[in-house]
């Protein structure tokens, strides 16, 4: 493995902290399990291609290429995610990024009841999104299938709701309306805020 390769980050509150909106065990299985899986995926894939391009042997590589973009893109979507949430978060976004919003969508309801609707309405499993966009310059609502599908090229994601099962069964059953509520309270706008500034000069940030 190279030592550049994916690392799972620590979050920046404790497995119980988002309770009562996401039990602790949720959050225990979904970032130690789950987003493990994803880093630990990203690196087999980026390792079993560099021992192909070495072999020159390339039965296996449309087969490498999708696991690197499922699991790369559940790495990258789950890094956004936690910093997305905070024991401390709720409210509105404020300053720039409130005013795109409300240029962009009419109002914070208005795009507030997209957002639901993108996220409450994946099929299966997939995430709702809000991201930047540098052609146009344009915030928009969007929907991930599985990590990666349906996403248009260059979209910087800047605040996503997990709707995997994982991400809710536990706590919420089969009512994921109720989780996309819930999601609410602990939305991180401060954080949401400084993607959308890295955003506008064409960087992701981790
Ligand atoms: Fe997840």
């Amino acid at each position: 493995m190279t030592d550049n390769a994916y690392a799972l980050p620590d979050l920046d509150y404790d497995y119980g902290a988002l309770e009562p909106h996401i039990s602790g065990t949720i959050m225990q299985l979904h970032h130690g399990t789950h987003h493990k899986a994803y880093v630990n995926g990203a690196n087999t894939a980026i390792d079993q291609l560099a021992d192909s391009r070495d072999k020159a042997i390339f039965t296996t590589l449309r087969m490498l290429e999708k696991d690197l973009a499922f699991h790369l893109g559940g790495h990258v979507n789950h890094t956004v995610f936690w910093k997305n949430l905070s024991p401390d978060g709720g409210d509105r976004p404020e300053g720039d990024l409130a005013a795109h919003i409300d240029e962009q969508f009419g109002s914070f309801d208005a795009f507030q009841a997209q957002f639901e609707a993108a996220s409450i309405q994946v099929q299966g499993s997939g995430w709702g999104v809000l991201g930047y966009h540098p052609f146009g310059k344009r915030l928009l609502i969007i929907q991930f299938y599985d990590h990666q599908v349906n996403l248009p090229p260059g979209v910087v994601p800047l605040l996503l709701c997990d709707v995997w099962e994982h991400a809710y069964y536990l706590d919420y059953r089969a009512a994921r309306p109720d989780y996309v509520k819930a999601f609410w309270n602990i939305v991180n706008w401060g954080d949401v805020a400084r993607r959308y500034e890295s955003a506008l000069k064409g960087l992701i940030l981790p």
